[in-house]
C-alpha cells in the first residue's frame, strides 16, 4: 500500500514537471566538464557554456555586449501567446529582466500590426558570456534574435523548433529583399522593435536596410536605429541599452542621427557583396571579460 503510494506520488510529481516544462523552461544537455577549468588559457566560452543555471545574484548587465556576462538572468518562458522560442537544446533564452520585458511587451503588440507573433532565436546564456557556438554578442542579456517567419497558430513541438528553419527575406544576389517575401507587415515588425524607448539598435543585412530606406513611409523618426551589418537576413537583431544605474555595462555609442541610408549603406554593401577574410578573433578569455563575472561564473 506504502509502495503504491510512492509509486503515485512519483507520477504526479512526473506529471508536474512535464507541465512545468511546457510552460517555460528548457533541459539542456549537459556537456563533459573540462579538465582544467583554472587554467587562465581555457577559453571563457568553455566555462559559461557550461552553466545550465543562473547566477543567483541580482540582477545585472555586466561589461560590454560582446564581452561580458549577466547577473540574475531570467528565462524567457518558452510559449506566450503571441512568442514561442526556438531551438530549446541551446538553453539561450535568457537575459536581463529589461530584456524580458521588453520582449513580452513586443511580443503583446506585434498582432496589432499584422504579424501574429513572434518565433524567438538567440538571447543570452544563463549566465551570459561568450558561446560556444555562433554570436560574438549576445554576452550581457541585452541581445535578442527574432525571425523573420510569423509564428504559426499553433504550438510547436520540440522537435520542430530545432528543426524548423527561419525565412531568408533577402535576394539571392544580396542586393535586395526577394519581394516574393517582403511585405507591409515586415516593415511594421522592424518599426514596432525600433520605436520602443529601450531599443538602442536594429540589426538587419544592408538589404532589408535598403528596402526600409526606399520603402518606409510618413515617420521615418526610427529608421536611424536599424543598423545594416552581415548576415541578419533569417533574423534581425534587437539591443536594449544598458539598465539605468549600471555602471558595470559599458554603453555602446549613439547611432548616427540621420536616417543611415547614405555612404554608410553604401559602405556595408561593398563589404557584404566583396567580403575580404578577416584574420578571425581568438576565443575570449576570462582576463578579456570584467573582473566580476568570475563571481558570476562561480556564484552558486
Ligand atoms: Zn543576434
Amino acid at each position: 500500500m506504502l509502495r503504491l503510494t510512492i509509486q503515485a506520488l512519483a507520477l504526479l510529481i512526473a506529471a508536474g514537471t512535464a507541465a512545468a516544462q511546457d510552460r517555460g523552461t528548457v533541459d539542456p544537455k549537459p556537456l563533459p566538464p573540462i579538465e582544467k577549468p583554472d587554467d587562465p588559457n581555457v577559453p571563457a566560452k568553455e566555462l559559461f557554456g557550461r552553466k545550465p543555471k543562473p547566477a543567483p545574484l541580482a540582477a545585472q548587465a555586466i561589461g560590454y555586449y560582446t564581452a561580458g556576462c549577466l547577473a540574475g538572468g531570467v528565462a524567457l518562458p518558452i510559449n506566450g501567446k503571441t512568442w514561442q522560442v526556438m531551438r530549446l537544446s541551446r538553453n539561450r533564452n535568457w537575459g536581463h529582466p529589461n530584456l524580458i520585458q521588453f520582449l513580452e511587451r513586443f511580443a503583446e503588440k506585434v498582432p496589432s500590426i499584422g504579424w501574429p507573433g513572434l518565433m524567438v532565436g538567440d538571447l543570452a546564456q544563463p549566465r551570459g558570456g561568450p558561446m560556444l557556438t555562433g554570436h560574438w554578442s549576445h554576452q550581457v542579456g541585452l541581445d535578442a534574435d527574432i525571425w523573420f517567419s510569423p509564428m504559426p497558430d499553433r504550438e510547436l513541438t520540440r522537435q520542430e523548433r530545432e528543426e524548423m528553419s527561419a525565412t531568408n527575406i533577402v535576394a539571392d544576389n544580396w542586393k535586395d529583399v526577394n519581394p516574393k517575401i517582403w511585405s507591409p507587415a515586415h516593415i511594421a515588425l522592424l518599426k514596432t522593435a525600433a520605436q520602443d524607448t529601450e531599443v538602442e539598435r536594429v540589426l538587419v543585412n544592408p538589404a532589408i536596410k535598403k528596402a526600409l530606406c526606399r520603402d518606409v513611409t510618413g515617420d521615418r523618426s526610427w529608421l536611424h536605429k536599424v543598423r545594416p551589418v552581415y548576415g541578419h537576413n533569417y533574423h534581425f537583431h534587437i539591443r536594449i541599452g544598458c539598465p539605468a544605474g549600471q555602471d558595470g555595462c559599458k554603453k555602446q555609442p549613439e547611432t548616427p542621427a540621420d536616417e543611415g541610408c547614405g555612404a554608410d549603406l553604401e559602405a556595408w554593401f561593398k563589404k557584404v557583396l566583396n567580403p575580404t577574410p578577416g584574420p578571425g578573433r581568438p576565443p575570449l578569455k576570462m582576463s578579456a571579460l570584467p573582473a566580476a563575472c568570475r563571481q558570476v561564473l562561480l556564484a552558486d
